[in-house]
């Protein structure tokens, strides 16, 4: 038989933004089924795992695996570094000092952004959940998606919740939270398959260019990759537009 037990529940700071209406910014009493892992239980409530960094049961730090008994009082935070404690189990993994991205299907434009200011994130329209799942599990990349689902599984280590919509938006939102201004480093990543550019010479790419790229323009970038040439056109000013206006709102 399967006994139902009760809890009593406090989500704090950014972590509220995932619980039900009725659940934000207060105390409440939930019921269990079991004793299952508070990882769970914190995903049950649509907290996905990567956005806790503590969990206090009873005033004591405990871990994912912990296993509610029933009557517990628990207190879940998006960081841990602000509390008093002795003793803190530390829950979110440190994101890599250099982080490579794997963005969701729906954050085409974020990656666009991201690949434009230098970092190297893989993305492909068609990719399913599960592929992104075993992607950063083999890798280490960091997640960035706007699906809950994808960040509760297990296997998801670096992930993150992109809040903003508006994806200039997003490109502030990931450079401030993962510490990237100092990183920027624009036209080094091509936009559409994420190789590598570099300089090349004129002469060496003539015949791919249209007639009037090849009269004004002098200065010139392929991928390794796929091989595409850039040039500083219309295309690079619209690319540099959106630089400035990046670095405008920092
Ligand atoms: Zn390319």
């Amino acid at each position: 038989m399967i006994f139902t037990r009760l809890v009593t529940c406090r989500f704090y700071g950014q972590l509220n933004r995932f619980l039900a209406p009725q659940r934000k910014h207060k105390t409440f009493v939930y019921a269990v089924k079991g004793t299952p892992a508070i990882k769970d239980t914190v995903e049950a409530l649509g907290v996905p795992h990567v956005e806790v960094d503590c969990i206090l049961v009873n005033g004591q730090s405990v871990g994912f695996d912990y296993q509610i008994k029933g009557d517990e009082r628990i207190r879940v935070y998006p960081q841990a570094s602000h509390l008093r404690l002795k003793r803190i189990v530390r829950l979110k993994a440190k994101p890599p000092a250099r982080p490579r991205f794997i963005l969701d299907a729906h954050l085409g434009k974020l990656t666009r952004h991201l690949r434009l200011l230098g970092f190297d994130v893989l993305y492909r329209k068609d990719i399913a959940d599960q592929q992104i799942v075993a992607a950063t599990r083999r890798t280490g990349r960091v997640v960035l998606t706007r699906d809950i689902g994808i960040l509760k599984n297990k296997a998801v280590r670096y992930g993150y919740f992109v809040r903003a919509i508006d994806p200039k938006k997003q490109l502030k939102e990931i450079i401030q939270r993962f510490n990237l201004s100092g990183r920027i480093k624009p036209f080094r990543v091509c936009l559409r398959c994420n190789g590598r550019i570099h300089r090349v010479a004129k002469d060496k790419v003539m015949h791919r260019l249209p007639p009037l790229t090849k009269e004004f323009y002098t200065r010139f970038y392929m991928c390794r990759s796929c091989r595409k040439v850039y040039w500083q056109g219309a295309h690079y000013e619209y690319l540099a537009g959106i630089i400035r206006s990046y670095i405008k709102i920092v």
